[in-house]
């Protein structure tokens, strides 16, 4: 039987990306929960099938960095479904190596944690290396990327309206770019496509080998992560100009008590998911091109 909605959500094993199937799976939607480990996927599937007794949800393998593995994602949809109406790309690492027992001995609380002020304190305990930088940007962004022109063509023969939602984050807000000149491009859509964030990512990859991130202008607090986001917003408005007939935004979830950060977040897996969940259930005359702070709609370009 082939499902009225279908969805894929990336990293479902954990946090928010495991609430969005779950409140995906509770309105109805047939999900395919995807985690990069096998062992964790089937056991998240598993217990959200027995203990919250939704059997519309089957687990898949899907490490993003890997072309074999979402190649394969796409070969299992389009023999069993033939279409996908619904992609939630939640995948994400922080692009850091954390001194952990000396991030919690600074305690920093959530006001510090989200307002960026805590970018000093963190140099202590927080190490940008090449390799953490590198395995970043080509899960947060390079991943989304990966996986949305793999399923682009499934989503095209949604029957319910394709729905795409970026998870982005207040790490990837403008204001917290002090490089004039890009903060100004990155306002201006209609000079990027992905050849130019590429280009951008491979500067921002060399300016970090060479010790010169703070020199050059990029964000300090989480470099990698923050740059990460800042080009799935773009990404975002991308696709949503080359796809009208789509819904596709991003949305930051909140600060959310997860592993990515270090579970100093304060708000509930439960309600971080609320956001991603609502573009993912969009109607067909709902906005396209935008970033949402959870489940408002906000500017920050
Ligand atoms: P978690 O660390 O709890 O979950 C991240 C998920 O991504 C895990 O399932 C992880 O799998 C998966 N993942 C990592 N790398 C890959 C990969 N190569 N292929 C497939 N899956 C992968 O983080 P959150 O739930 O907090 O984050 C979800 C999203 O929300 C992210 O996009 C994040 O940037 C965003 N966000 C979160 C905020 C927060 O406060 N928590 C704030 C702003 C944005 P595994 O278990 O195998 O590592």
């Amino acid at each position: 039987v082939i499902p009225e909605r279908l969805a894929v959500v990336t990293g479902g094993n954990k946090g928010i990306g495991l609430e969005v199937c779950r409140q995906l799976a509770l309105q109805g939607v047939t999900v395919i929960l995807t985690a990069r480990d096998e062992r964790r996927g089937k056991d998240a599937a598993d217990s959200l099938r027995s203990e919250s007794k939704l059997p519309n949800l089957i687990f898949h393998q899907l490490d993003v960095r890997c072309d074999t593995s979402v190649t394969s994602l796409a070969q299992y949809i389009e023999s069993r479904y033939g279409k996908l109406d619904i992609l939630v790309n939640n995948a994400a690492i922080s692009g850091i190596v954390a001194d952990e027992e000396g991030l919690k001995a600074l305690n920093i609380d959530a006001e510090t944690w989200t307002s960026g002020r805590a970018a000093n304190l963190l140099k202590e305990v927080f190490q940008n290396t090449y390799d953490e930088a590198f395995n970043c940007l080509n899960t947060n962004y390079y991943g989304c990327k990966r996986v949305t022109e793999a399923l682009l063509p499934l989503l095209k023969l949604s029957t319910s309206g394709a729905r795409i939602v970026n998870c982005s984050s207040l790490a990837s807000e403008l204001k917290r770019m002090p490089n004039e000149k890009l903060r100004n491009d990155l306002c201006n859509i209609n000079i990027w496509d992905e050849d130019r964030i590429e280009a951008v990512l491979k500067t921002f990859l060399e300016d970090l080998k060479n010790g010169r991130l703070e020199e050059a202008g990029w964000p300090m607090m989480l470099p990698t992560y923050s740059v990460s986001k800042m080009v799935i917003n773009l990404y975002t408005r991308i696709m949503a100009r080359r796809y009208p007939e789509m819904r596709i935004n991003c949305v930051r979830p909140g600060f959310v008590k997860t592993d990515l950060c270090w579970n100093l977040g304060v708000l509930t897996p439960e309600q971080g998911a609320r956001g991603p969940v609502m573009l993912a259930l969009l109607p067909d005359d709902g906005p396209t091109g935008c970033y949402f702070d959870q489940t408002e709609m906000v500017k920050v370009w």
